[in-house]
């Protein structure tokens, strides 16, 4: 058992008692005046014992159902040729883990909150549905593809500081002779590690057999100090650290775009107050309403000749529903498959999932100074990942700061404890955010909102991305970013893109 895994057992707890020694308390564990809010769908899941013995109160027939309405799912559904379709949903609105929270009239990101510019070397297909959602535009002057609003533009000057174990710096991986030797070592690379990552090329999957840490170990004279910076920031976008995932996906990471140090190819960053969920609103946009049902679980799929019959429980009104679909696309979480069909769980069996807290902390009008874009925090605690400053992206209405949580893959039930403990959370976020700006700021907090995420994001280790996976079988196709994909916006829309022309042809 490392550390990280030893200090997440007590879900939060352990994490409290393991910063106490080691960083100054701000202030005393209280009883705070605002309202908690807290988010998790864990016990929808559990309705399925009461559905299966239900009577069928409708049977509804369409041509392709989708399941899940998340970036994969909507992805699908905007790439299908017929209207004839209809997406099932669990959540009571749709996003998954790129989702969003209103909070006095408007939206803050609750789970994915960015993306970047994509290279002209990504594949045509997501561009394609990109530019189709009015997203990104190519630009012949520049040679490149843009975003259009640029009003979600992040200044690179507000993009990131760090607090690292007490000081204030300005990147995660400072500029040294090693990093310089990494990137040189990385050079072999140039232009092979696109996305989607079906693009990259199979001569490179020998790299998915070690993990990230032991090519390095192979390469580098690495240093403890490099390492812990690398694993911050493979935890902060893939929940696992180098030991953890493979040197596929760790490549990937610092090779898929131009990286920071490269000042003349800076990389657009955009990320909107809603955070990746613009890309949710984009894809309804070209979906009628009619065809999305949210508060439906979908907890059975049978074949019968060649059609599906899907049970799918409608949890707001607690009625049972039958759907006939002459095809399916399985974009929801694959470790339900277990339950809802069996057969093609062991495609699957393999992933392990991450589990993810986000927190909303909704601020009165604190001045808060070195406020940046992202604000990352590098402690004895690894789970806490740092905050997202709303006033950076030009909030208007309300200041919120968007904190994340990453747990190991092989406890994801510490969430589960939240739902009892979600003060303690609460508490060890607030003084995390006190330590970064050297002030409390608890007491300007107007409301916090929870949101628990159990099986949120796939973790890369070794063998993930290389395995052969049947992804389409007697019209039953499936997308998502957990089909051996990277945890990343692009891979999730190609995954929906790829299962509907399965479907089809
Ligand atoms: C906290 C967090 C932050 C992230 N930040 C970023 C980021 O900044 N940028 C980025 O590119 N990526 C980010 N990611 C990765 C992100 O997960 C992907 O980019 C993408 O949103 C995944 O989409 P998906 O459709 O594959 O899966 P999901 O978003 O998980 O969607 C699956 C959907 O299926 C639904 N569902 C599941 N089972 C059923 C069922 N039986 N019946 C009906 N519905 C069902 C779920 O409720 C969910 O809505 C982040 C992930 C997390 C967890």
């Amino acid at each position: 058992m490392n550390r990280r895994q030893f200090l997440s057992i007590g879900g939060g707890l352990l994490i409290l008692t393991a910063c106490r020694n080691s960083e100054k308390d701000f202030f005393e564990k209280k009883e705070y005046e605002f309202p908690i809010q807290l988010d998790s769908n864990r016990a929808i899941g559990h309705l399925v014992h009461s559905a299966v013995s239900m009577p069928v109160s409708e049977i509804i027939k369409t041509e392709t159902l989708v399941v899940g309405g998340g970036i994969a799912g909507l992805s699908a559904a905007c790439s299908l040729a017929s209207n004839d379709f209809m997406i099932c949903e669990l959540g009571a609105d749709i996003g998954g883990t790129s989702g969003a929270i209103t909070i006095n009239k408007s939206l803050y990101t609750q789970g994915a909150h960015y993306d970047l510019a994509y290279p002209t070397n990504f594949g045509n297909e997501g561009l394609e549905l990109l530019e189709k959602l009015n997203i990104i535009s190519f630009s012949s002057i520049n040679n490149q593809w843009e975003f259009i609003e640029k009003q979600h533009l992040i200044p690179k000057q507000k993009e990131e500081a760090c607090y690292i174990n007490g000081e204030m710096k300005p990147t995660i991986l400072p500029k040294s002779e090693l990093r310089k030797n990494m990137f040189s070592l990385f050079e072999v690379y140039d232009n092979e590690f696109p996305l989607p990552t079906t693009l990259i090329d199979a001569k490179w999957n020998h790299l998915d057999k070690i993990t990230f840490f032991d090519y390095l170990n192979k390469y580098l004279p690495i240093t403890s100090d490099f390492i812990e910076a690398i694993d911050y920031q493979l935890l902060d976008d893939y929940g696992g650290t180098s030991k953890q995932i493979s040197a596929l996906a760790g490549i990937h990471y610092y090779k898929c775009r131009p990286y920071e140090e490269d000042e003349k190819r800076h990389v657009e960053l955009f990320s909107p107050l809603e955070g990746n969920y613009y890309f949710i609103q984009k894809m309804m946009k070209k979906i009628d309403a009619k065809n999305l049902f949210c508060n439906h679980l979908v907890f059975g799929l049978q074949q019968q000749k060649d059609t599906w019959l899907v049970d799918v429980l409608d949890t707001k009104n607690m009625t049972k529903k039958s759907i006939i679909a002459k095809n399916v696309i399985y974009a929801g979480q694959k470790n339900a498959l277990k339950y809802v069909h069996p057969k093609s769980y062991p495609t699957f069996s393999d992933v392990s999932y991450t589990p993810w807290v986000v927190i909303n902390f909704e601020l009165d009008d604190i001045i808060l100074e070195n406020t940046k874009w992202q604000n990352d925090f590098m402690s004895p605690d690894p789970s806490f990942l740092g905050f997202v400053d709303s006033k950076v992206q030009n909030a208007t209405k309300s200041r919120v700061l968007t904190v994340y949580y990453c747990f190991p893959d092989v406890h994801h039930y510490v969430v589960q404890k939240f739902e009892e403990t979600h003060k303690s959370i609460v508490h060890d976020a607030l003084k995390k955010i006190g330590l970064y700006y050297g002030k409390d700021v608890s007491k300007h907090v107007k409301k916090a909102y929870v949101k628990l995420l159990g099986h949120a994001m796939p973790l890369p280790k070794p063998g993930y991305m290389t395995k052969t996976r049947e992804l389409v079988t007697n019209n039953l196709a499936f997308a998502g970013v957990d089909t051996g994909r990277l945890p990343l916006l692009f891979d999730a829309m190609d995954s929906g893109i790829q299962a509907t022309k399965n479907i089809i042809y």
